[in-house]
């Protein structure tokens, strides 16, 4: 048994006033309050160039894209912090970018825990906030339905998967800024029939998404939007879909919902773009490229681990 899936075991049972439970962004509690928990730890999820500043915004931006994509306004955060002794000013760095991060996304921080760690930093946020409209989650989608990215993807696989960076490719990686107020507004006129944040890559996420609908997808490689920072780049396509890092929004919606899709965008300073739609047939489809990594997976409906 994996450690994850030990932990997946003690998980619920959830109860019928529980409106979402695990497998997707957010657990909504009773009463419409989502809750989502995301952690850090130094040398997996952040190291140099990364700066403290850096480490605080990210840290609540990733879960503050959680709530979004559930359809929540964030609102409450709670910090918990294991750091080194004698580790002031780095937290102090990370005090800036976090005061930062609640101030662009309307969040209070109300609590946490500091502790001593014998070696490393670890921070885990813990997020919530009210719904905005019903819960939306990863299993509406429907077949026929249009399949849309919320912006464009693969500036921060860049940032973290080549030496030397371009600098527009370090701040995607370094302070995301999650489509909150697109994904509100989606949320608020309930448009979407499904969605996640991608934050491990279209080519991991899309599959969870479609296995958690019961459907499958049709990708058309040359509608994926890419970062500016990515043109002429032979390596584009697999930055933009297996880099991660993005916190852009993944969403279905019918395709009678188009149009007032890209008004949400207009909005909301947002430009959502069609990259594909929902089909019955299980697995991934991707016409015109392949997702990187494996010949084999031109066709594949399981999520890797
Ligand atoms: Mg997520």
């Amino acid at each position: 048994m994996t450690e994850e899936a030990i932990i997946a075991s003690l998980v619920g049972p959830v109860g019928p006033g529980t409106p979402v439970g695990p497998g997707h962004d957010a657990a909504v509690l009773p009463g419409g309050v989502a809750w989502t928990v995301d952690t850090l730890v130094e040398g997996v999820h952040f190291a140099a160039p990364l700066t403290p500043e850096d480490v605080g915004w990210k840290s609540l931006m990733v879960s503050v894209s959680d709530l979004g994509a559930i359809g929540a306004r964030p609102a409450w955060a709670l910090l918990s912090l294991s750091l080194p002794r004698g580790d002031g000013a780095w937290v102090a760095g990370f005090a800036n970018g976090f005061h930062e991060a609640c101030r662009w996304s309307g969040v209070a921080l109300v609590g946490g825990d500091t502790t001593r760690s014998p070696s490393g930093r670890f921070v885990s946020v813990s997020l919530g906030g009210p719904l905005v409209g019903p819960a939306r989650t990863r299993g509406g989608a429907r077949p026929g339905d249009e399949l849309w990215v919320s912006g464009p993807l693969g500036a921060a696989g860049l940032g973290w998967r080549t030496p030397n960076p371009p600098p527009e490719a370090v701040r995607a990686l370094a302070r995301p800024e999650p489509p909150l107020a697109f994904a509100l507004a989606l949320a608020a006129s309930n448009l979407a029939s499904a969605a996640m944040d991608l934050s491990d890559g279209l080519s991991t996420d899309l599959p969870r998404l479609c296995a958690a609908s019961g459907v499958g997808a049709r990708v058309v490689s040359g509608d994926v939007p890419l970062h500016d920072v990515l043109i002429g780049r032979p390596d584009a396509w697999a930055h933009a879909v297996d880099g991660g890092d993005d916190y852009a929004l993944l969403f279905t919606a019918p395709p009678t919902h188009h149009d007032r899709v890209l008004a949400a965008g207009a909005r909301t300073m947002t430009h959502p773009r069609v990259i594909g739609s929902v089909t019955a047939d299980p697995g991934v489809e991707v016409i015109g490229a392949r997702w990187p990594g494996s010949a084999f997976r031109h066709f594949t409906g399981a999520p890797r681990a």
